[in-house]
This record gives structure tokens, sequence and C-alpha cells, in this order.
């Protein structure tokens, strides 16, 4: 049993029953819209593995093998009638000049693993069209890494576990507890009656807490607002899609869509000591609109279409993503925080690795 539908739940559900488990998925938004504050909806679906600055421990090993497995999940998904929209590359801007040569390093160490990152000149970018922001003074290319549109992928995850026998049930997950005498875990459903499985899996993102803390397991979650905009760019501007990715530019992402079309996201984090934040300032909102002041006159008159938010949900205390084995037949899976899109096939890999040891208590560790 899986608790919560969010992309990450969705993947573990999708897995298992393809591995020929027999798996009920719980969440109250059933087959409709995830609640407004749900992470996975609101996403932009930028897949950062091969660009990730780090290249070893934990949080590299998931990225890579996400990557790897959002291929392969691609291709099956697609054969089975369910394509997922992907658009291959990523351009990370480089500010200044330490920046472009943290690049350029980090470019030559993927080579010697066999990886391609591409420094991008100054001159190279000025030919792109239309025109990037202003102030890059480099930039690192990424052509393995891309973005996944979230919804469809989350759609076509969902409707071929739903044909392969996935049971859905649109209610919430109240209380849980092992039942006494048996290696079984009681779920309580918000609506009324109760639910027995072996194996019980949280991926209910923020809503996790609550339903572990009555255990004696506390994982707290910091609600981390993310916020997004979708323009529709004036007449006869250049299409952005002829980018060779998205762009990332200053803790903003640039996601080119067809019909002349941008999405620009980004995280709010809250200053030092202060509590997370529930909404955007007109003033970061119109930060985010014109790029911290660097948004090209293409981009200055473009139209707002559309604004939306989310929260990621990030580990208080504990690197991002939380997976643990919390007792012999509890899983967790949450706390995704700013790539819970990218992660969710490692994530669902590792649940299912889980359960076919059966027993024993671990989770991955080791520096994030
Ligand atoms: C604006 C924005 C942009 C982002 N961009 C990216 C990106 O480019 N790339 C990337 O990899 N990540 C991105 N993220 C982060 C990513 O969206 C999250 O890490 C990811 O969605 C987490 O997925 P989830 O399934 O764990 O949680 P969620 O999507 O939040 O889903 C949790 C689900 O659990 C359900 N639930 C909660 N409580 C209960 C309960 N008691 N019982 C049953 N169900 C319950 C909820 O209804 C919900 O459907 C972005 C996030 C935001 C907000």
């Amino acid at each position: 049993m899986v608790i919560g539908a969010g992309v990450v739940g969705l993947s573990i559900a999708w897995l298992l029953q393809h591995q020929g488990h027999r798996v009920t998925l719980v969440d109250p938004t059933g087959t409709g819209p995830q609640p407004p504050q749900a992470g996975s909806s609101a996403a932009l679906g930028l897949l950062m593995a091969r660009i990730y600055r780090r290249s070893s421990g934990r949080g590299w090993r998931l990225r890579q093998r996400s990557l790897e497995l959002w291929t392969s999940w691609r291709q099956q998904l697609g054969a089975a009638g369910h394509p997922l929209p992907w658009r291959p590359g990523l351009l990370q801007l480089a500010a200044d000049a330490d920046a472009f040569a943290a690049q350029t390093r980090l470019a030559a160490e993927r080579a010697r693993r066999g990886l391609t990152l591409q420094p991008l000149a100054a001159e190279t970018l000025a030919a792109l069209s239309p025109c990037l922001p202003s102030g890059a003074v480099g930039g690192l290319f990424s052509p393995d890494d891309g973005q996944l549109d979230p919804l469809p992928a989350m759609a076509a995850l969902r409707a071929d576990a739903i044909e392969r026998g996935l049971e859905l049930v649109a209610n919430g997950a109240g209380a849980i507890e092992r039942q006494a005498g048996a290696d079984r875990w009681r779920l309580a459903l918000a609506g009324g009656g109760w639910l027995q499985t072996p194996w019980l899996v949280l991926s209910a993102g923020l809503g996790c807490p609550a339903l572990l803390d009555p255990l004696g397991h506390h994982r707290p979650h910091v609600p981390v607002l993310g916020q997004a905009l979708e323009l529709q760019l004036p007449a006869g501007t250049p299409d952005p899609c002829q980018w060779p990715g998205s762009v990332s530019w200053g803790g903003v992402n640039l996601v080119p869509r067809p019909g002349g079309r941008l999405w620009l996201g980004a995280t709010l984090e809250p200053p030092a000591g202060e509590p997370p934040l529930a909404q955007a300032s007109a003033a970061e909102l119109a930060s985010l609109r014109d790029l911290g002041g660097s948004a090209p006159d293409w981009l200055r008159q473009a139209t707002v279409l559309r604004h939306w938010q989310g929260l990621r949900a990030r580990p208080h205390g504990a690197p991002a993503p939380l997976l643990e084995e919390l007792e012999p037949g509890l899983l967790l899976a949450s706390g995704h925080y700013r790539n819970g899109v990218l992660l969710a096939p490692a994530t669902a890999e590792w649940v299912a690795e889980r359960i076919a040891a059966g027993s024993g208590l671990s989770g991955i560790s080791g520096s994030p």
C-alpha cells in the first residue's frame, strides 16, 4: 500500500505493479487534480542529474540512476501507448568568471567519467535566438539532462498502472498502526474504514509527519514555496524551443513551451530564522517576471497567462530525500525538496529493493 499519489507515490506504485505486486494507492485526490499546495503538479520537471555540482555520494548516485530509469521508463510507457513529453538539454548560465571557471572544471571532471558537459563561451551564447538574459559570461550545456512534463508523466504512470491492476482509493490516510501479533500494518481511512497491508509506503510529502509522529518517528518537513509563471511571448519573437534546452539563470528556470510560450520558475526560501513563506510578495513575483532585472526586451513584453505555486517538502535536519525503512514493513519515501520529479524513479527502485529484500532495517545512507 502506497500513501500519496504525487509523482513519487505514482512512480512507486507503477514500478511495484509492473513487478507483479498487488498495489493499493491511497490519496484523497483519486484521479483528480492534486491539492494546490502539493509539489508535483506545480513542478517544472527539470531533470538536473549530469549537471549536479557534486560527483559522489548518495545524491549523485540517486540522480544518475534516476536519469537512466526515466529514459527506460519513457520507452516502456511510450510503447504501452502513454508517451511522456520530454525535451532534452539543459543550459546553466554563469554570472561571473569564477562561476564559468567552475563550470569548465566540472565539464573536465565529467569527461573523465565519459559524460558530456559542454562549456559555452559568451560568443556562442550571444548567437542563440531569442537572446538570453543579459549578464551571462558563459554557460554549461548538458545534452543528457532535460525537462519532463510532470502532469502528463503522472497521468501516464497512473493510467498504465491502472491498466495493470492498480487499485486507487480516493481517501485520506488517517492513523496507521502495527497490527498486534501479525506482520501487517493497519491504516484508518479519513472517510471511515480500515485497510491492511504487509508493506506500507509513505510518500505523502508534507502529509508524512502527521502520520509518523504518533508512531514515535519524528521526521519534520519544512514547506518551501516554489513559484511559477506561464508567459505568452509577443508575436514575431523567435521560438525559445530553438534553444538547446531549458535555461537556468540566477536561480530562475526558463522552460520553452510549445506555441511561443515560456515557463519561469523559482524557489523562495525564507530568510534565515524566519517561518516558511506561504505566498510570494508582489516584489518577488516582479523579480521573477523580469529575471531580477536581466530580462531581455522580448521577455519583458510577454503576457502572463498563468501564475501558480506549490510547496516543496524539505526534510528538517537531514539531507533530501528521506528513504528509510522505519520498522519492518514500514517505508518512508518523502522530503524530495527541489528534485522530486528527477528522483522519483530511483526512489521507486529503492522501495522495490527493500520489499524484495523483505527484512532488515536500513536506509540509503551517506552524504547527500
Ligand atoms: C514550483 C515548483 C517547481 C519545481 N520544479 C521541479 C523540477 O523542475 N524538477 C524536480 O525534480 N522537482 C521540482 N520540484 C519539486 C517537486 O515538485 C517535488 O520534489 C515533488 O513533487 C515531490 O513529490 P511527492 O510525490 O513527494 O509530493 P507531492 O507532489 O506533494 O504529493 C504528495 C501527495 O500526498 C497526498 N497526501 C498528503 N497527505 C495524505 C494523507 N494523509 N493520505 C493520503 N494522501 C496524502 C497529497 O494529496 C499529494 O497528492 C518543484 C516544485 C515546485 C513547487
